[in-house]
């Protein structure tokens, strides 16, 4: 049901009370990246990649259209030159992390990141939840997590949970922006088959 609209990027887009930005946006056909959205899974806001410009009385203000919610005569602006200096930026941060990652490439070519700016720290994950959040909200099972926080912050499966649920399961591998969750889990499949052997 469509109860109110609201303006994007010069069209009148309907949408229904509870829905996001991004949900909107995407309802009508205008595109904004994220890496860290996913319609089964309640919004995280981590990527940033979403930041659009919400016009309300009279001031600009940049927000995350994943979790802002659409407003009756919002008016919305999904690319500026300011949006695409931060996804740019934002592009180049994660390329360092996951330099093969083929979203990424795309986002770059989209947003002419330079994809040497920061140097390489390739650990494969860009920490986008979207694992851990699957397993945990769709699935219910906790089999990934993160662990350590700050820098050292990575995700890790939980060998006991992951050996009784995951093998069957992979349903969080599609979603992996790169090659991360698949190596995680090639590493806690030999571990756990070399414990077996041992014991
Ligand atoms: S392993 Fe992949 S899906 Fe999981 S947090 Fe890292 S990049 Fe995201």
């Amino acid at each position: 049901m469509t109860d109110l609209s609201l303006r994007i990027d010069g069209r009148d887009v309907a949408a229904t009370q509870g829905m996001s930005l991004l949900e909107a946006a995407r309802g009508a056909g205008i595109s904004i990246p994220t890496v860290c959205h996913h319609e089964k899974l309640e919004p995280f806001g981590g990527c940033r990649l979403c930041m659009v410009e919400v016009e309300a009385a009279g001031r600009t203000t940049l927000v995350a259209a994943c979790t802002y919610p659409a407003g009756k005569g919002l008016v919305v602006k999904t690319r500026s030159e300011q949006i695409d200096r931060i996804r740019k930026l934002l592009t180049e941060q994660l390329l360092a992390y996951a330099p093969e990652s083929e979203v990424l490439q795309n986002l770059a070519r989209e947003y002419r990141a330079d994809k040497d700016r920061f140097p390489k720290e390739p650990s494969f994950c860009i920490l986008c939840g979207l694992c851990v959040r699957y397993c945990a909200e769709v699935k219910q099972r906790n089999a990934v997590g993160f662990i350590d926080r700050g820098p050292s912050r990575e995700i890790s499966f939980v060998p006991e949970i992951a050996a009784a649920e995951c093998w069957e399961c992979k349903e969080c591998f599609p979603l992996c922006p790169t090659s991360a969750l698949q190596a995680a889990f090639v590493l806690t499949r030999s571990r756990t088959s070399s414990e077996e052997v041992s014991k």
